[in-house]
């Protein structure tokens, strides 16, 4: 299946339990390349149902912030939700969709649950403390092929 058309499921199933995720680019968005994280979000609103839009008031969004490193909570937490996006080496593209998947819920592709019949860790070569990042998750795959591609798949 194509993975365009995989991600646009996968965005129409999350739309359908979350409502659309707020976004607060915060006070230091002005240090950020803002433009690129709203590029970012842009290929969501084109691509897929996820529509990002500006906080206003709402009580529960997603707050970019330049912390140490690229980083998301899984799924939506409720109140003032991290995605961090250090403007040291994170404010990529890719980097960028990534940590947002991340915030609407998806893990990483390389621990879906069947992964096993598609990849081979080298548990060896797994730095300790990250673990976590290799195990396999509990997932329905929605009959998707698995996507060696995916924005969500680590680099082999
Ligand atoms: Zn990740």
């Amino acid at each position: 299946m194509d993975h365009r058309l995989v991600s646009t499921i996968l965005a129409l199933l999350l739309s359908l339990s979350q409502a659309h995720p707020l976004v607060d680019l915060g006070s230091e968005g002005a240090y950020y390349d803002k433009k690129r994280i709203e590029n970012a979000m842009k290929t969501f609103n084109t691509e897929t149902c996820i529509r990002f839009v500006p906080r206003s008031s709402q009580r529960d969004f997603i707050s970019i912030e330049n912390r140490d490193g690229c980083f998301s909570y899984l799924g939506r937490t409720g109140g003032k939700q991290v995605v961090s996006l250090s403007r040291y080496g994170c404010v990529y593209n890719s980097i960028i969709q990534h940590e947002l998947n991340h915030a609407l819920g998806f893990y990483h592709e390389h621990t879906r649950s069947d992964r096993d019949q598609y990849v081979r860790i080298n548990w060896e070569n797994v730095t300790p403390g990250t673990i976590g990042n290799f195990q396999t998750e509990d997932t329905n795959n929605l009959n998707t092929r698995y996507d060696y591609t995916s924005i969500m798949h680590y680099g082999r």
